[in-house]
Order: C-alpha cells, then sequence, then structure tokens
C-alpha cells in the first residue's frame, strides 16, 4: 500500500497550524479509540498511521523536511517512521488515561525463553529413526514452594512498594505533557506478593534451575544443523505464561568417505588401470559395508557407477537415493623390465608408440615441463 500523504492523513491543511494539527490528531485518536473500536485491526492501522503523520508534523523540523522532500526525505534523513510503535501507549495513555489500548504491545506475563541443544549422529545413523536422550538445564518451577517463593505452610505479603500490583507507574514529560509508564516492580518482581519466610529450596524466586534429560526423536533423512523442536521443554516463564520450547540442532559428523548432497552420497574408488582396460570389479566403501561395484571394459577415469538406493533417504520419508561411485584410474609407478615391455608390446597393438625418436632415450630423463602461462 502506498504511503499516504501526512496531512491527508490527518485530514489538515498544508498550512495548518500546529495547534490545528494536535486538534486534528486527537479527533482522530477519539475516533480510533478501541473502547469504541474494539479489536479492529483496521483502527488500529488507521491510529498507526495517524500517530506517524502527527509524529512528523508535529516536529518542526520533522514537518520542514517532510514539506520539501516527502516520504522519501525524512527516510534518507535517518527518520524512521514509527520505529517502534511502543510509544502509541504513551500516546494513548497522554490523551486519555490508562495503558495499553489495544492489548498485544507485549501485554501478559512473559513467556519461558527457548532451550538450545545440540546433538551429534553419525551419517549411518542418518539411514534410521534415532532417539536420543538430550540433558540440559532449564528453570522450571520450583517444586518446594509451587512457584510462591514461600516456605511451605508460611504467609505471603503483599508488596508494599508497588500495593500488590506487580508495577509501578514511572511518570515522565513527552509531547503531550506528562505520560505515565508501566514498569514490572523491582521489589517483588511484578508478583505484587512477597514472602514472609523465602522457600528453601529458590531462596523466593519460585522458580529453580534444574538438569533436565529429554528423550530426542531424530527422524531419518536429517540434515546436518536442521532443528527438532519440543515444544514446552524450554524455561518456565513468569507464572501464568507458556514455557519455552526446546531446540535440539542435529549436527552430522562428517564422514570423510562420503560426499552428502541431500539424500545423495558421493564417494571415489580406486581402479588398477588394467582393470579399466579390461574391465572387472572393484569394492567401494558404502553406508552398507563394502560393495562389489562393476567396472566395464574401457572404463575411462572420472566415470561414475551409481549404486540405486544406497544413499540416503529423504526426511519425510521414501525411497534412498543413490550413491555415486566415481572410477579414479590407478596407473602403477613400479613396472619392472617384463611388465614394462608388456605395456610397451599393448601400445605397439594399439597404434599408441608415440615415442618415434630416440627410443634408447632414458627413462629417469627428466619430464619436460611446459611453464603455464
Ligand atoms: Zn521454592
Ligand atoms: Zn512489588
Amino acid at each position: 500500500m502506498a504511503k499516504r500523504d501526512y496531512y491527508q492523513v490527518l485530514d489538515v491543511d498544508r498550512s495548518a497550524s500546529d495547534g490545528e494539527i494536535k486538534k486534528a490528531f486527537r479527533r482522530l485518536a477519539r475516533e480510533l479509540h478501541p473502547d469504541v473500536n474494539a479489536h479492529d485491526s483496521e483502527a488500529e492501522e488507521k491510529f498507526k498511521e495517524a500517530a506517524e503523520a502527527y509524529e512528523v508534523l508535529s516536529d518542526p523540523g520533522r514537518r520542514q523536511t517532510y514539506d520539501r522532500f516527502g516520504h522519501d526525505g525524512l527516510r534518507s534523513g535517518g527518520f524512521e517512521p514509527g520505529a517502534g510503535f511502543g510509544s502509541i501507549q504513551d500516546i494513548f495513555g497522554a490523551l486519555f488515561g490508562g495503558g495499553d489500548p489495544f492489548g498485544g504491545f507485549g501485554g501478559g506475563p512473559a513467556a519461558g525463553s527457548d532451550i538450545a541443544a545440540v546433538v551429534e549422529i553419525g551419517l549411518d545413523e542418518v539411514l534410521e529413526d534415532q532417539m536420543r536422550e538430550v540433558s540440559f538445564e532449564a528453570v522450571t518451577v520450583c517444586d518446594r514452594c509451587r512457584g510462591n517463593g514461600a516456605e511451605p505452610g508460611t504467609p505471603i505479603e503483599t508488596c508494599e512498594r508497588c500495593e500488590g500490583t506487580g508495577q509501578i507507574r514511572e511518570v515522565s514529560r513527552s509531547i503531550f505533557g506528562q505520560v505515565v509508564r508501566a514498569m514490572p516492580c523491582d521489589v517483588c518482581g511484578g508478583d505484587g506478593r512477597i514472602p514472609e519466610t523465602p522457600c528453601e529450596r529458590c531462596g523466593g524466586a519460585g522458580r529453580v534451575s534444574e538438569v533436565r534429560t529429554w528423550e530426542v526423536d531424530i527422524p531419518a533423512g536429517i540434515e546436518d544443523g536442521q532443528r527438532v523442536r519440543i515444544a514446552g521443554a524450554g524455561h518456565a516463564g513468569a507464572p501464568g505464561s507458556r514455557q519455552g520450547d526446546l531446540y535440539v540442532e542435529i549436527r552430522v559428523a562428517p564422514d570423510e568417505r562420503f560426499t552428502r548432497q541431500g539424500t545423495e552420497l558421493i564417494s571415489s574408488v580406486e581402479v588398477p588401470v588394467t582393470t579399466a582396460i579390461t574391465g572387472g570389479e572393484v569394492f567401494a566403501a558404502t553406508l552398507d559395508g563394502e560393495l562389489s561395484v562393476d567396472v566395464p571394459a574401457g572404463t575411462q577415469h572420472g566415470e561414475v557407477a551409481v549404486l540405486s538406493g544406497r544413499g540416503l533417504p529423504p526426511l519425510r520419508g521414501g525411497r534412498r537415493g543413490d550413491h555415486h561411485v566415481v572410477f579414479e584410474l590407478v596407473v602403477p609407478t613400479d613396472l619392472d623390465d617384463d611388465q614394462r615391455e608388456a605395456a610397451e608390446r599393448l601400445a605397439e597393438t594399439l597404434g599408441h608408440n608415440h615415442q618415434t625418436g630416440d627410443s634408447s632415450a632414458s627413462p629417469t630423463e627428466s619430464p619436460r615441463i611446459t611453464p603455464r602461462g
């Protein structure tokens, strides 16, 4: 949606005075007040738009920039319109009294934080579903005081500082005059109540840290770095809030024999040059152990044999991928005289005897090096 002109938003003239702008915004804010428009998200959007327009037009410097260069000018001047609309609460508080008009601006008790854990498995373990126990430290509700922080059987007093509300009000000045902001009470930590005798186990905090062990199901086909989420296994939050989640990152230990590409595995196997010429078989390491791989006669260096279904399963189940075996031809370097003659005879029969020059050239002669570039 294109950004509307700020003057249009507030329905004022471009020459409107500060007072007229303020009046226009107050009128709009009243119209869009949530008591009138309960849970109307359109009203909320309109209010944000109006608040942004007011934020700019009520500031002489920004208004001047906007008048000359429009929205782009404000952006290039480093002004982020509506950055952190926490200020809406302040504006409403100033205009109408009371706190958060829409709810949802971080209202409600704080949820528990998430926990990250790491589990490592071997590449061969990706073939099947795995179960692992993972241990981690988590904040949990104290079982001695059940979270109220008081030694069992002792009274709990109302916090004097916040008078049991759990909040203290901080008054500050703003464009509207005084703004009242609610903060969690620093004495009771937002509970509103203080135990007379703090719980022995948690010292009155109502929560303790404990080492927890959880069984994590790891699905076959998991990739390195993927995470398994266990809802509600994270830290306990404030009383009445939901618990955080546990995220278990799965590390798949690299197996130097194989390269993994999703469900496909790639490895190389050495093939004696004679086997490549005549054909035969070699043995290649796979996740299913050593397997015989046919080498067709005339196999070239770098050619690939596909071992169907010897790769890894896809994460959502189904047929295993393939294992690609790359043939690496190995040329013998320690031939005796007989073997070299045999190779030369072979070369002759193939018409490959390219050594047309001085055939007595020493085999130990340094190789010719062609400079590059
Ligand atoms: Zn306790
Ligand atoms: Zn308090």
